[in-house]
């Protein structure tokens, strides 16, 4: 924290870090660890929340969560636009097509499985898309996450 302040200048700088990393995933269809993953961990990170990444929530299920409470019942998964067929930036190739379409279809049903199975065991599903602000959804992700502490003390 600065002690002494200037008089607040009309040009602040703010971390252009979100638009950025937007443009960086569109030519990268990863999978894991996407840009805008790492910007929302980054994010919870330096608000002090601590985090578990890339577990398996049920024992016998095998899918991951991206980022995760147990303690809460909370799972985040960041989805891919390309790999989980967002509506706004979802593709289908153009060779192979019937396989793609298919492949990512699967992928949506699995999607709505395992929101299902999660919910039904009592867990919270936040699902986004990779393609939004890492601010926006840190900040959903920090409201999830305040009814129970509103200044995260560690309770361990
Ligand atoms: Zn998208």
């Amino acid at each position: 924290m600065t002690a002494e302040r200037e008089q607040p200048s009309p040009r602040t700088r703010r971390p252009a870090a979100s638009s950025e990393t937007v443009r960086v995933n569109m030519s990268r269809q990863k999978r894991r660890d996407t840009g805008c993953e790492m910007a929302v961990r980054r994010i919870l990170h330096a608000e002090g929340i601590r985090y578990r990444v890339d577990f398996r929530p049920l024992p016998e299920e095998r899918f991951r969560v991206d980022i995760g409470w147990r303690k809460y019942k909370i799972a985040v998964f960041i989805d891919g636009c390309f790999w989980h067929g967002c509506p706004a930036h979802g593709t289908l190739p153009k060779s192979n097509s019937a396989w793609w379409s298919a492949k990512l279809q699967a992928n949506s049903q699995r999607d709505r499985r395992t929101n299902e199975v999660l919910r039904a065991r009592g867990w919270t599903v936040l699902r986004f898309w990779e393609h939004e602000y890492p601010a926006h959804i840190a900040s959903t992700i920090q409201q999830q996450l305040k009814p129970n502490s509103t200044c995260s003390n560690h309770a361990t």
